[in-house]
C-alpha cells in the first residue's frame, strides 16, 4: 500500500519538541518529505539531525526563527520551495499556554498571548498560501480545548484559543474549495509544556508517572491518563492528509474524553 503521504511535503511549525516533533516523524514515516521550524536552534539541529540520520537528509530541512516574525516566515517559505519543491501541508503547533487569572494578567501579558496564539497563525499561513494553493494543500491548526472550555487559571490563553478558532472557521470558507482548514483541540498531551510543569512541581520526591496520573486524576479525563503526542500527531495527520479530502473547517478533540461540550 502506498503511505498516505508518499510524494507530498509537509512544514510543521514547533517542530523540535513535544507533538510538532510527534508529528513531523509521523509524517516522514508516511512517506513526507518535511521541513520544520522553531527559535531555539540548538534542539532544533540536534532533532533535525536525528530525523535527517533515520529518514534521510534529502528529506527534512529544518530553519530556526520565530513564527512571530514575518519576514523569517517568508524566507522559510522560499527555502522549503528551493529545497523541497512544494508544500502540501502547513501544520501550525508553534506555541505555549500562560497560567494566568485575570486579576494577575497584566495588559502587556493579554497583548503578548492574543499576538502569539494568532500571529502563530498569521504569519506562516500568509507565507506558506500561495504554495498550498499551488498543490490544493490543507492547513492543520493545533488549538486547544480552552477554545470551547476556558479555564480561569488560563484565562488569557483561552480567549486567544477561541480566537483562532473563530479564524479556522473563516478560512476554512475563504480558503476553499483550493485549500482545506481544520484544527485539532488538545487536551492534556504529555509533551513539553507538562514536561516543564513536572519539573517545577513542589514535591521532587512525587515520580513523574505518579504525578501524571494525580494530574488525569484531578482534570477527570475519562481515558484516566494524558495523551502521547504521537497520538496527537496522529489526528493532525489525518486531518491533513487525502483521506479527509471532504473535511474543512472542522474540528477533532483528543482529550481522552475531557471534552463536555456537544
Ligand atoms: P512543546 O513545548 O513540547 O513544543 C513547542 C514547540 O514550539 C517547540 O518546538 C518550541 O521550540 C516551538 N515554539 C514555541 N514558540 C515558538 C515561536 N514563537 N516560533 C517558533 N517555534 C516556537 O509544546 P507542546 O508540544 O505541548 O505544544 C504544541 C502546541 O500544542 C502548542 O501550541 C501548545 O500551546 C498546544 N497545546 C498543547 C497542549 C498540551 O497539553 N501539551 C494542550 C493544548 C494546546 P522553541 O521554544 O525552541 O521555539
Amino acid at each position: 500500500m502506498t503511505p498516505p503521504y508518499e510524494g507530498q511535503v509537509a512544514v510543521v511549525t514547533g517542530g523540535s519538541s513535544g507533538i510538532g516533533l510527534a508529528t513531523a516523524r509521523l509524517l516522514l514515516e508516511q512517506g513526507a518529505r518535511v521541513a520544520i521550524c522553531a527559535r531555539g536552534e540548538g534542539r532544533l539541529m540536534d532533532v533535525a539531525a536525528v530525523l535527517k540520520r533515520d529518514f534521510g537528509a534529502d528529506r527534512v530541512l529544518a530553519q530556526a526563527f520565530s513564527v512571530l516574525e514575518p519576514a523569517a516566515n517568508q524566507a522559510f517559505a522560499s527555502a522549503v520551495e528551493q529545497s523541497l519543491g512544494k508544500c502540501d501541508l502547513l501544520v501550525n503547533n508553534a506555541g505555549q499556554g500562560r497560567i494566568s487569572t485575570f486579576a494577575d494578567t497584566t495588559d502587556e501579558d493579554w497583548r503578548a498571548e492574543l499576538d502569539l496564539k494568532l500571529f502563530s497563525q498569521i504569519h506562516p499561513i500568509r507565507a506558506f498560501l500561495p504554495l498550498l494553493t499551488e498543490a490544493s494543500g490543507a492547513i492543520v491548526v493545533v488549538n486547544s480545548l480552552l477554545a470551547y472550555q476556558p479555564e480561569p487559571h488560563m484565562v488569557c490563553t483561552s480567549s486567544a484559543r477561541a480566537a483562532v478558532q473563530s479564524l479556522v472557521k473563516s478560512l476554512s470558507v475563504e480558503l476553499a474549495p483550493k485549500v482545506r482548514v481544520n484544527a485539532v483541540l488538545m487536551g492534556l498531551i504529555g509533551s513539553g509544556q507538562w514536561t516543564r510543569r513536572f519539573a517545577e512541581r513542589e514535591d521532587k520526591s512525587v515520580s513523574r508517572e505518579d504525578w501524571y496520573a494525580d494530574l488525569a486524576r484531578r482534570k477527570g479525563i475519562p481515558l484516566g491518563r494524558l495523551g502521547d503526542p504521537a497520538e496527537a500527531a496522529a489526528a493532525i495527520a489525518f486531518l491533513g492528509s487525502r483521506a479527509a479530502s471532504y473535511i474543512t473547517g472542522a474540528q477533532l478533540d483528543v482529550s481522552g474524553g475531557l471534552a463536555r461540550f456537544m
